[in-house]
């Protein structure tokens, strides 16, 4: 009997929308692809699109930008971060977070991540307590939200402010408060692999007025700010203009177009995610071996990817398993391994972080955690065939220990 073979890439995502692709087209005929390059009276597509997310948010400003990577690092500037200060953040995350928090001039200090892959609360205090942080970058990293109500009332107790990583949790929300609204600032990426599609940008959202008048001119606003999408009074700006740098990072009409006839379908693609998720977990749980997340009654993710561990592998077994489950369509990622690989990479081969420290609890949970991709061009369907692999491959493996 042959084995069954997955055959759709992970890599693939859908197509832009016919709407979204019109929209563009007309931005291009325009020719006013600057956002700040309107007709006398005129709301562009990038002031509009801060306006549509601020709105989606329930939050008063958004900043419309380059990348997620981009507004985490004017997030930290204009929340205050002096050069050279500690910025705590989770271990497991993507290199652009403790490539935001470098590029702004902080310390990234690491903390330890559970079994649930999120961020462990007693370490978290201890770090608090050690390093004495001002900032937190929380990165929700693939969409596993921690407990929000323990974590915010940590930042209060020890003065931290909270700047959440949303890359992963657009769409989402802990008890019934969207992720993003937490903390000071939240920061978003319309990267093509995230929630929404622009290629390239990122989305800063924050309720506080001088905080979005620092994001809007680091980003690159000339004195053209007024042109902004959402906006506090004149006066904040006035405050603080002379003494923000520009950081040429500004989004562009066209991506922002592209956006904004997206942002209709996220909820309803955010439901599309969950379907393909909760089938491949069903399947997954057939398989005593596999150990899958537990996601709280609290926590309304967005399963856009998912992870899973199998413990009893050794490294040999991990490898192997990689290789078979890759040669019959089945692509999972591992950020275990020592050599950062694509997209992943573990904490200790980001050496330009000085102090080298030592997460024994992250490694060992990496060791065994496997990530795959749910793109939305898998089918319901497909999670099932998916799940049967990797089931099998485990099996194959562990059969006699089970
Ligand atoms: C993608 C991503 C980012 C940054 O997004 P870019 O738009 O690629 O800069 C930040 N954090 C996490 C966890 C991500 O996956």
């Amino acid at each position: 009997m042959t084995k069954p073979v997955f055959s759709k890439p992970f890599t693939q995502q859908e197509p832009i929308p016919e709407a979204a692709i019109e929209r563009a087209v007309e931005v291009m005929r325009s020719g006013r692809l600057h956002r700040y390059n309107l007709l006398e009276g005129e709301t562009g597509e990038a002031a509009k699109l801060e306006q549509e997310y601020a709105a989606y948010m329930g939050q008063r400003y958004c900043l419309a930008c380059s990348s997620g990577g981009y507004a985490l690092h004017i997030a930290l500037k204009a929340a205050g971060l002096k050069p050279g200060e500690p910025v705590l953040s989770n271990a497991f995350t993507l290199a652009p977070v403790p490539g935001a928090i470098d590029n702004a001039g902080g310390k990234p200090v690491l903390v330890e991540i559970g079994r649930d892959y999120c961020v462990d609360l007693a370490h978290l205090e201890q770090m608090m307590q050690q390093s004495k942080a001002r900032f937190f970058i929380l990165s929700h990293m693939r969409g596993h939200i921690a407990d929000m109500d323990a974590i915010t009332a940590l930042c209060q107790k020890y003065s931290v402010t909270l700047i959440e990583d949303c890359a992963h949790t657009m769409g989402a929300s802990w008890d019934g408060r969207k992720s993003g609204t937490f903390g000071k600032v939240g920061c978003f990426s319309t990267q093509t692999y995230k929630h929404l599609n622009s290629g390239e940008g990122g989305l800063l959202t924050t309720d506080d007025d001088e905080v979005i008048a620092r994001a809007i001119i680091y980003s690159g606003s000339y004195m053209l700010y007024q042109r902004h999408g959402t906006l506090p009074e004149a006066r904040v700006f006035d405050a603080i203009k002379l003494d923000t740098p520009n950081y040429s990072g500004r989004m562009d009409n066209l991506r922002a177009a592209i956006l904004r006839a997206q942002l209709p379908d996220l909820e309803q693609n955010c439901a599309r995610w969950n379907e393909r998720y909760r089938a491949l977990e069903a399947r997954l749980r057939e398989n005593s071996q596999i150990l899958l997340p537990p996601r709280p009654d609290k926590e309304s993710y967005v399963g856009s990817s998912l992870q899973f561990r199998v413990e009893q592998f050794d490294n040999q077994q991990v490898a192997a398993f990689i290789a078979a489950s890759a040669a019959r369509g089945v692509e999972l990622k591992w950020f275990g391994g020592a050599e950062p690989h694509g997209f992943t990479s573990r904490y200790d081969s980001w050496r330009y972080i000085e102090k080298a420290q030592h997460l024994p609890q992250t490694l060992e949970i990496l060791a065994t955690t496997f990530d795959l991709r749910i793109p939305l061009t898998f089918s319901v369907e497909d999670m099932a065939l998916i799940g049967a692999i990797i089931d099998d491959e485990v099996e194959i493996r562990l059969g006699s220990q089970a």
